[in-house]
């Protein structure tokens, strides 16, 4: 599989990436990959083992140990760590920051980009994340940068843990949304930063249906 067929999407949490993603996975017959997940397992496994996520000498000397491994049931994206499916445990708030944590260590890139690159060769991918344009598919033939104020990010972030039912305050999910993007945006390896062929949307005052309308057009137009 040539790896220039895929779409890179990246932008800081809370843009609307993977609901835009899928939409444009859907529509163009790609196969969306969620590259925060794969930090997200990591950051489980620091979790269950008892490792400090900001300690890289405990991460890196474990680290041969962790199988992240990723399978797809009814379209659906798993995650597999050592073999068990953690899904249903990475999308907690302590989750994210311990991801954004390990997400620094440059042992943990290394491992987890082998491991995208080799899902691109294998398929058709959307693949979304921090560094994909910028680092892991750096020859794709669409780069996208999605972006969004912190407060509508914040907002959009509230309503949907309301829906849910959970109980939150949306000060506490501003102030996490801005030291994750200070985090992503500060670490020395492969920072998030828009490619320098990206195109950058910023889906503030845009709904799902036009951000995804428009990353499909431009697709086509390629
Ligand atoms: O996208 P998501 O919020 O699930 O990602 C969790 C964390 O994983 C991010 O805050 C970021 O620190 C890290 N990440 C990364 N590179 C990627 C994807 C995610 O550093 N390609």
């Amino acid at each position: 599989m040539n790896m220039t067929d895929s779409i890179a999407i990246d932008g800081p949490a809370g843009a609307g990436k993977s609901t835009i993603a899928k939409m444009v996975a859907r529509e163009l017959d790609m196969i969306y990959v969620d590259t925060g997940a794969m930090y997200r397992a990591v950051a489980v496994w620091t979790c269950d083992e008892g490792i400090v996520p900001e300690d890289e000498c405990a991460v890196s000397e474990k680290l041969d140990k962790v199988d992240v491994t990723i399978s797809y049931h009814d379209g659906q994206q798993r995650v597999l760590l050592n073999g068990d499916d953690v899904t249903d445990r990475l999308r907690d708030e302590e989750t994210g920051r311990r991801a954004s944590l390990v997400s620094k260590h440059s042992c943990v890139r290394k491992k987890l980009v082998d491991l995208q690159q080799k899902l691109a060769r294998e398929a058709r991918v959307i693949m979304d994340g921090r560094d994909i344009g910028t680092k892991v598919l750096p020859d794709a033939i669409l780069k996208i940068f999605l972006t969004a104020s912190p407060e509508v990010r914040a907002d959009r972030r509230f309503a949907e843990l309301k829906e849910k039912g959970i109980d939150c305050e949306y000060d506490k999910i501003l102030a996490d949304i801005k030291e994750r993007d200070r985090s992503d945006e500060t670490r020395k390896v492969s920072p998030l930063k828009p490619a320098d062929d990206s195109v950058i949307l910023d889906s503030s005052d845009m709904t799902q249906d036009e951000v995804a309308g428009q990353i499909i057009k431009l697709y086509r137009s390629r």
